[in-house]
C-alpha cells in the first residue's frame, strides 16, 4: 500500500487526451460527496455513473451528526437541513406502553439530532451542489467495467450507451466533452486519471476486477418497508414497536410522511401496500392508509467486508468498502465519513506529499468504524426478532431500565448517533 500514492508515481504523463486528477466511479451519495470534497480542494474530478437518471428508490433516510458536520463543510448542510425533519427523540413501545425513551439533546456537536431526508432528495441536493461548483463533473450513462493501473495512471474502460443501468444515446454523446478515448470499439472508451475512487456500491465491479477478497455474510432477517401519509400523533419522534411478532420501526419524513419498517419471517416476494398496512395494524394498532403509500420495498439482509480498501491507485469507499445491514441505519453515513477521511489524503498525494502512513491509518480507521457499525446493526436486528411474550416483557424491562440510567442513556444515544 505504501507505494500506491507515493510521490515517485505522481508524475504520470498522459499518453494522449485528458488526464484527470481523480475519477470517482459511482454517483450514489458517497461518490457525489467525495467529488464535492475533492472539487472544493481545486482538483480536476470526473464522476462516472452508469445510470442516466437519478434512482427513484429512497433507501437511506437518517443523517447522523458527524456526517452533517461533513456535509456542512461541503456546502450542502443548509439545503439538507431545510429539506429534512430533525429527530430529537426516540421511543420504544410494546403492547401499547412506552418501555424506553432516548433523547439526542445531549449528543455532542453542532447538530444534536438525526436528520431524516429521503435518499433521493439527498442525492439531488449533492448533485446540484456539485453542478453549481464544477459544472459537468458528473457524467451519466458511463458504465465502468475495468481499471488498468500502470503505477502512474489508471485507465478505466467504460461502456458508454450500454451496460447495466446505463443509457444509450445520452452516453454516446458524452465522449467528446469527457475526453473519453474510443479504444476497443464504438461503444467502449477509456478515461484516464491519476487516482480512482470506487464508490460503485455493494457489488463493486472495480473491487471484483481488482481481485479484492470479500467476506460476505447473510442474516436470517428480512424486512418490509413502506412510506405512508403520517396518521400518527408522533410528530418528529422515531418509534420502535417491540412486539412479539417482530419489530416495527416508524420514522418521520418530510412532507407529512412516515416510513414504516417491519421485521418479516422471510423475504416477501410480492409485497403490497395493503399487506404492509394491515401487518403494521396488527402489531401496533396503527393502520396507515394503503392508498397513501409512496414507496414499498422488501429486502433481505447481508453484509460484505472487503479485505482491503486500497488496491494500487484505487481506493474503495462507501458500500463498495463495507456493506452493512440497513437496520443499523448507518451505511450511507459511514461512506460519507470515508470520503471525509480520504479527501485530504488524496489531495496530499496529488501534491506529491508522502501518504503511506496516512493511507494505512485510513484503512485501519474505516475498517474499525465499519466493524462497530456492523456490531450495532447486529444488536438492532436482535432487538427486533420475534420473542415469546414472557421473554419479550422481561427483555423490554431490562432495556427500559438501562435507558433510565443517565450514563447508559447517553452512551446509547451517542452510539445511535455515531459518536
Ligand atoms: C432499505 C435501506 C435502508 C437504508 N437506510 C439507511 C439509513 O437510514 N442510513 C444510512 O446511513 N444508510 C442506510 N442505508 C444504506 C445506504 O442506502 C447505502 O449505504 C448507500 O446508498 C451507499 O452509498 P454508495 O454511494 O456507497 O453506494 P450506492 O448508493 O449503491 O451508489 C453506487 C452508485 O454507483 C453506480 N455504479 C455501480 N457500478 C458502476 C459501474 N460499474 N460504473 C458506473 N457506475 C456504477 C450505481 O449506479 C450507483 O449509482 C439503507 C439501505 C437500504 C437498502
Amino acid at each position: 500500500m505504501s507505494e500506491l500514492l507515493s510521490p515517485r508515481h505522481r508524475a504520470g504523463v498522459p499518453r494522449s487526451g485528458k488526464l484527470y486528477d481523480v475519477a470517482v466511479v459511482g454517483a450514489g451519495p458517497v461518490g457525489l460527496l467525495m467529488a464535492l470534497l475533492l472539487a472544493r480542494r481545486g482538483l480536476d474530478v470526473a464522476v462516472l455513473e452508469q445510470r442516466t437518471a437519478r434512482g427513484s428508490h429512497s433507501r437511506a433516510i437518517g443523517i447522523h451528526p458527524p456526517a452533517l458536520a461533513v456535509l456542512d463543510d461541503a456546502g450542502v448542510g443548509p439545503a439538507l437541513l431545510a429539506a429534512g425533519v430533525r429527530i430529537r427523540r426516540g421511543t420504544a413501545r410494546s403492547r401499547g406502553r412506552e418501555v424506553a425513551s432516548l433523547s439526542f439533546d445531549a449528543v455532542p456537536g453542532r447538530h444534536p439530532y438525526v436528520l431524516a431526508v429521503p435518499q433521493v432528495i439527498t442525492e439531488q441536493l449533492l448533485e446540484e451542489q456539485l453542478e453549481a461548483l464544477r459544472p459537468g463533473t458528473l457524467r451519466r450513462g458511463v458504465h465502468v467495467h475495468g481499471a488498468d493501473d500502470d503505477g502512474a495512471t489508471v485507465t478505466l474502460s467504460c461502456h458508454v450507451g450500454e451496460g447495466p443501468g446505463s443509457g444509450t444515446a445520452a452516453g454516446l454523446r458524452l465522449e467528446a466533452d469527457l475526453d473519453l478515448e474510443p479504444s476497443a470499439g464504438p461503444d467502449v472508451s477509456t478515461v484516464r486519471a491519476r487516482l480512482v475512487v470506487a464508490a460503485d456500491g455493494a457489488y463493486s465491479v472495480l473491487r471484483r476486477q481488482r481481485g479484492v477478497p470479500v467476506r460476505t455474510r447473510t442474516y436470517p432477517d428480512a424486512y418490509l418497508m413502506g412510506d405512508f401519509a403520517d396518521t400518527t400523533s408522533d410528530g418528529s419522534t422515531a418509534v420502535l414497536y417491540l412486539e412479539a411478532g417482530g419489530i416495527v420501526e416508524s420514522f418521520p419524513l418530510p412532507g407529512g410522511t412516515r416510513r414504516w419498517v417491519a421485521r418479516m419471517p422471510g423475504v416477501v416476494s410480492h409485497p403490497t401496500a395493503a399487506g404492509l398496512a394491515s401487518l403494521i395494524g396488527r402489531r401496533t394498532g396503527i393502520r396507515p392508509e394503503p392508498d397513501s403509500c409512496s414507496m414499498l420495498s422488501a429486502f433481505p439482509v447481508s453484509s460484505r467486508m472487503p479485505r482491503r480498501l486500497i488496491s494500487g491507485r484505487l481506493a474503495l469507499i462507501g458500500d463498495a468498502a463495507h456493506q452493512i445491514s440497513p437496520i443499523g441505519g448507518q451505511g450511507m453515513n459511514l461512506g460519507w465519513l470515508d470520503a471525509a477521511a480520504l479527501a485530504p489524503i488524496v489531495a496530499a498525494a496529488l501534491r506529491g506529499e508522502p501518504t503511506a502512513a496516512a493511507l494505512r491509518q485510513f484503512e485501519a480507521d474505516r475498517r474499525r468504524a465499519a466493524a462497530t457499525a456492523t456490531w450495532q446493526a447486529h444488536l438492532n436486528m436482535a432487538l427486533g426478532r420475534p420473542l415469546p411474550p414472557a421473554v419479550l416483557a422481561a427483555r423490554n424491562h431490562v432495556f427500559g431500565a438501562l435507558t433510565n440510567i443517565p450514563g447508559a442513556h447517553d452512551a446509547v444515544a451517542n452510539r445511535f448517533t455515531m459518536h
